[in-house]
């Protein structure tokens, strides 16, 4: 058996840099995060054992005592600042860089035609975007979608991307964007992180029998990262830890390989790595 691990498993620059400033905060108390710091139960807990309360809403703001309150990767819309900030709250920002770059172009484009934002319309990211302009954006995320867009063709369109949107997908729709013939101004605000781990992890399951993602059930990035690897590798198991895994289907002489999500830490990845390498010695 041959364990292969990719290389670019496991935490992004904006994760780690979130969860390192809740870790730098934990003598201040009371301490929050605004929502989970990331999609990962593990950390979560970890963080929750060490006094820190996550807080979901801005009205359950007004159910707790005001304190340091943690902003996590994906950003929140400008309004919810203002409305934490009021209620008497220090915020410490950990939106990642990448995504406040994507605030600061919809506001930008804001009063200055349409802005359409490419990403799913629930996730937290797409949510805290709309929220720096205004909510005066669409959300698209199929081909569907952009063949019922009917916008005036002398207005500009400013396009932005949810930073962990599958590329192939992104080209596509921008293919039938531009055969509207709008006046487009296109962002490409997929985050590198995101297309490295991707990436990888498509030529990886190509070569491989059975191909091992980790990371949270809701961690929209690992399951992107479970389709890519599913759709060349059958075989494809996305697990939290090492206790979703059964051991026992993998053979002999199987090649194996490991990715992992963007929010999974170290910790779990490698205690993964550890025991299916240990099974393939048995
Ligand atoms: S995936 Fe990219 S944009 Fe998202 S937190 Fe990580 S580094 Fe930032």
């Amino acid at each position: 058996m041959q364990v292969i691990m990719a290389e670019n498993a496991g935490f992004c620059y904006g994760v780690d840099r979130a969860v390192k400033k809740v870790y730098k905060e934990l003598d201040n108390h009371p301490l929050y995060t605004y929502g989970p710091i990331i999609h990962n139960r593990q950390v979560v807990e970890a963080l929750e054992k060490k006094g820190v309360t996550i807080i979901h809403s801005i009205e359950e703001l007004d159910q707790h005592e005001p304190g340091t309150i943690i902003i996590r990767s994906h950003g929140i819309p400008k309004q919810d600042y203002e409305e934490i900030e009021k209620r008497g709250y220090t915020i410490v920002d950990a939106t990642c860089p990448y995504v406040k770059r994507i605030h600061q172009i919809v506001a930008k484009c804001k009063g200055n035609g349409n802005i359409l934002i490419i990403g799913n319309k629930d996730h937290p990211e797409v949510r805290g975007i709309l929220g720096w302009c205004d909510n005066q954006a669409m959300v698209v995320q199929t081909t569907e979608e952009i063949d019922r867009l009917h916008l005036p063709k002398d207005e500009p369109l400013g396009i932005v991307v949810q930073t962990t949107f599958n590329r192939m997908n992104y080209k596509k729709l921008i293919e039938k964007i531009q055969k509207k013939g709008y006046d487009v101004d296109i962002y490409d605000t997929i985050c590198s992180a995101t297309e490295e781990i991707q990436t990888e992890a498509y030529k990886l399951a190509q070569q491989v029998d059975k191909m091992i993602v980790i990371g949270g059930k809701h961690s929209s990035n690992t399951q992107k990262l479970f389709n890519i690897c599913q759709s060349q590798c059958e075989n494809t198991y996305h697990i939290e830890t090492l206790d979703d895994l059964e051991l026992n289907v993998f053979n002999e002489d199987d090649i194996i390989g490991i990715t992992a999500g963007a929010s999974t830490p170290k910790n779990i990845i490698e205690e993964v790595y550890i025991n299916v390498r240990n099974t393939a010695r048995i």
